[in-house]
């Protein structure tokens, strides 16, 4: 398609886990209208994170009408739509009324915790690995090596899944019959959004579930079958740029084409056009995730870091290795709330106003320790307190920690993927903190660059939808967007590009992974 004018738009949409947020952007890739709301989290026991599947549509048409009418724009401007998600964030509904069955269980839900330990631990994980081993071993199939290394995440769909089978009557019986429909939030919004024609997801959503087998790219028949899922109450998988189909007219008016459905952390690395093997995204948000570009294949490891299917677009399939610490933005969030400081804007300048933490450590795990740790049962805590600690130390205490799990998730991606890193870019609201943005770069003893625009996961999305109706002709385009980048480079090290992590900070470093050790196998009721 051509012919595109000054006045034609993208549009584009991320469902966060604080917020759902709409921008409208045009061909400079500037943002003309914007709108947003908040997620709210139902928290109905210790352990369960919940939210209204109602609440988030209702969210959904509320900032795409907004950030429509703030851009002064008509509906008929717009070209496409694209949809960018939080991830393993899923309901079940009927397939035949729509009506959901359960609200929308949380990626940071930990219902299932207890049943992930015993399934990595049970002699049915030990004899499948042993027996993957032995098969990868005659034959060097890389997917045997995978499920040979087999470890299931809390964090993953699956077994939150089992417990919703198990738990609620009313999905199995549907199961059963062949009437549940399965899916993540796109899911959801590409249902509700085309009246139910459409029952669908994208590769890259799909791969986050922890059902998707990466290598055969479909449903993983051998998982379900194991965990007793039926198949059936999956979506069909489509490429991440691809026709969804039209919005229903009653919604907006008129139908506006869906041409993109990605998963918010590969949406982030599509926007900042980390396009190349080698490339790295850090998002830190509500939790941190560290992306790198493995290429065209998936990457297995024992540490935690997960094969994912970056995206599929044409017959390219680009996939990503992903670290991540569930608590980040939930850190701030949560000393916000303790009011140790009341606008989040002034926690660089508290921390920069003393010289260390007067030795407290901060351990980051509400949600427990992800990827090299692995332990769903760590506790959140802090330690080394004394009457001298003032609300800065214990400010730097956590903005530190964030640096510390970055620098963490970083060493085990060179440690695990073996691939020469390129070049680290980083976005989501915790990036906008010059403090944790320095001290990551003095670790990591690299350049590390923060875009003006840190809404990357909104603007990937728009990209892919923007590439799929011609409004962008091509990748190299969109690399030309890019605006000038804050750089952050490491401390005594010219041009950010030798190797040589902070040396004041190694014992500082030693005595946090103490108490990251202390914190671990925590009783939770
Ligand atoms: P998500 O996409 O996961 O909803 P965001 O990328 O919007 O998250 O980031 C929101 C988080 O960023 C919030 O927890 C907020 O407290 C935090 N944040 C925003 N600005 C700063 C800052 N300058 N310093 C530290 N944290 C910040």
């Amino acid at each position: 398609r051509n012919g595109f004018t000054k006045e034609s738009f993208i549009l584009s949409v991320d469902v966060g886990t604080t917020s759902i947020r709409c921008h409208v952007y045009d061909k400079e890739a500037e943002i003309r209208g914007s709108c947003s709301t908040m997620v709210v989290p139902l928290y109905p026991e210790v352990g369960h994170v919940e939210m209204d599947p109602e609440a988030i549509w209702e969210g959904f048409i509320t900032v795409v009408k907004g950030a429509v009418q703030d851009a002064g724009v008509h509906m008929r401007q717009i070209e496409a739509l694209g949809i960018s998600t939080q991830r393993a964030t899923f309901t079940t509904w009927d397939r035949r009324t729509g009506i959901p069955f359960h609200n929308f269980i949380s990626w940071q839900d930990q219902r299932a915790a207890d049943l992930v330990k015993s399934w990595n631990r049970s002699c049915t994980m030990t004899a499948i690995q042993g027996v993957m081993k032995v098969l990868y071993f005659f034959t060097r199939q890389k997917r045997l090596l995978s499920a040979s290394r087999l470890v299931f995440s809390p964090q993953h769909v699956t077994f939150r899944l089992v417990w919703a089978l198990t738990h609620y009557k009313q999905v199995r019986q549907a199961a059963t019959k062949g009437n549940c429909c399965f899916g993540t939030i796109d899911t959801w919004l590409l249902f509700k959004l085309t009246k139910g024609k459409v029952h669908a997801t994208d590769y890259s959503n799909a791969s986050s579930t922890g059902i998707f087998d990466a290598y055969q790219m479909c449903w993983s028949g051998f998982l379900s079958s194991m965990v007793s899922i039926p198949l059936s109450i999956f979506p069909k998988v489509e490429n991440t740029s691809y026709d969804f189909g039209y919005t229903d007219p009653s919604i907006f008016g008129l139908p506006i084409p869906i041409m993109s459905v990605i998963a918010d952390q590969q949406a982030a690395m599509f926007g900042e056009c980390c396009f190349d093997v080698g490339d790295v995204k850090i998002t830190m948000g509500t939790g941190t995730f560290v992306d790198i570009n493995t290429g065209n294949t998936p990457h297995t490891s024992s540490a935690g870091l997960y094969p994912l299917v970056g995206w599929k677009i044409g017959s390219e399939v680009v996939y990503l290795a992903e670290g991540n610490a569930a608590d980040t933005g939930t850190a701030i969030k949560w000393a916000q709330e303790l009011e140790l400081f009341s606008d989040v804007q002034e926690t660089s300048d508290m921390a920069y106003s003393v010289s260390d933490s007067d030795g407290v450590c901060f351990v980051p795990s509400f949600n427990g320790l992800q990827a090299p740790l692995n332990d769903p049962k760590a506790c959140a805590s802090l330690m080394g307190l004394k009457q001298s600690t003032t609300k800065s130390h214990l400010i730097r205490a956590i903005l530190e920690s964030v640096a510390f799990r970055n620098k963490q998730l970083y060493d085990t991606t060179l440690r695990e993927t073996h691939i020469p890193i390129t070049k680290i870019r980083v976005d989501g609201g915790v990036s906008t903190n010059n403090f944790v943005m320095q001290l990551t770069a003095d670790l990591f003893g690299r350049k590390v660059s923060r875009p003006h625009h840190y809404e990357m996961s909104c603007l990937g999305a728009a990209f892919v939808a923007g590439l799929g109706v011609g409004y962008w002709s091509s990748r190299e385009e969109l690399k030309k967007l890019q605006r000038a980048d804050d750089a952050f480079l490491p401390k005594g090290v010219p041009n950010g590009s030798a190797s040589s992590p902070s040396r004041e900070y190694v014992p500082v470093i030693q005595s946090w992974e103490k108490a990251l050790r202390r914190s671990m196998n925590w009783y939770k009721p």
